[in-house]
């Protein structure tokens, strides 16, 4: 069904609605995502040295409401895809807080090399993000971006110097999978060639 795009009063009581819980959810996701950081850098490194984890990063006044307009923008509120989208983006934005202090961790810490893009969820990832799996422990210190969909599950993994990371099986496959898949092409034709076999399993 064609649908309509919010107006902005519209998107400002939608935001101020959802925010508290997204506000809770992203200090929820923070605190975890610090502990796991802590936890595997102890388990891998076997030690107990000052490092610290950096502070929550603040969250923009109007990043909600922006997420909330693009994600239903053309859907008709009401609707179950308008709703959809609405808990996508919030769950999204809470999400963000997680990912976002592992690259600060991963970025701040002297025994890190950087991160690697790996999927959580059961379904297997779409196209672009196992493209993004397929390039490893690649995205270093210089701050690389970490593009999410709504329903993404991938997390950053942290690399730390001398040590595999989480999800270095998961790298090679889709790794040989890219080559397999787009053998001696590049750009737009290499995605799609391996979008065709990702669409296949
Ligand atoms: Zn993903």
């Amino acid at each position: 069904m064609a649908g309509r795009t919010l107006n902005p009063r519209e998107v400002a009581l939608l935001t101020q609605a959802i925010l508290p819980a997204v506000t809770r959810a992203r200090r929820l996701h923070y605190e975890l995502s610090a502990e796991f950081y802590r936890d595997l850098r102890a388990r891998l490194l076997g030690t107990a040295d000052d490092f610290t984890i950096p502070a929550q990063r603040t969250y923009p006044r109007d990043a909600l409401a922006e997420g909330i307009l693009a994600t239903t923008r053309n859907r008709q509120p009401g609707q179950p895809a308008f709703d959809r989208a609405v808990t996508g983006a919030a769950i999204r934005h809470a999400g963000a807080a997680g990912i976002d202090v592992i690259k600060d961790a991963a970025a701040a810490d002297p025994a890190a090399t950087g991160w690697a893009r790996v999927h959580t969820g059961l379904k297997p990832p779409c196209a672009f993000c196992a493209m993004l799996i397929s390039r490893g422990p690649v995205y270093s210190r210089d701050g690389a971006g970490f593009a999410a969909h709504n329903g993404c599950s991938c997390r950053p993994s942290p690399v730390f110097r001398g040590h595999g990371f989480d999800g270095d099986e998961q790298y090679r496959r889709y790794r040989d999978r890219w080559r397999e898949a787009t053998g001696g092409h590049g750009g737009r034709d290499a995605l799609n060639r391996f979008r065709r076999t990702m669409a296949e399993q």
